[in-house]
């Protein structure tokens, strides 16, 4: 992946997120008919839902009504971390837009971001384990 050195700064061509009110989240649920437009199953009582912007912020999205929804949270997750989602689409537009102008590029660099946690060691046994040697097994002899 090409990454522009100018992509570190997280604002560059993004419209500030603005949250929705819990009220505006209900209207927004009650427009839909309580349909989940990205998988166009109904949104039951108890599954998660999160407000979306139906078109991402970072490609050029709104916070306008007309660019919310309420969908469930997976298929957010889905939509914006998916293969494809918007995340790599948005880090394909800015590197496509420095590359346009002109700007150097870096490559084989990792993502910016939120890496993945390093994992905390794993549990030991309290020591060390060893090989022993069983001791020999008698020998009955019958008389
Ligand atoms: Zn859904």
């Amino acid at each position: 992946m090409i990454r522009c050195e100018t992509v570190i700064f997280e604002d560059v061509g993004t419209t500030p997120r603005k949250p929705l009110s819990e009220r505006q989240k209900l209207a927004l649920h009650e427009k839909q008919g309580g349909i989940c437009p990205l998988c166009n199953q109904p949104m039951l009582p108890g599954d998660k839902l999160t407000d979306e912007h139906l078109r991402a912020l970072g490609l050029g999205g709104s916070n306008a009504p007309d660019n919310r929804a309420m969908v469930h949270t997976p298929c957010a997750l889905a939509k914006t971390n998916g293969p494809g989602g918007d995340l790599a689409r948005i880090a394909k537009a800015k590197a496509q837009k420095c590359a346009s102008l002109g700007f150097k590029t870096q490559k084989g660099r990792p993502l910016q971001g939120a890496p993945f946690p390093k994992a905390e060691p794993q549990c030991r046994a309290s020591k060390p384990l060893t090989k022993t040697r069983l001791p020999p097994r008698p020998i009955y002899v019958e008389r």
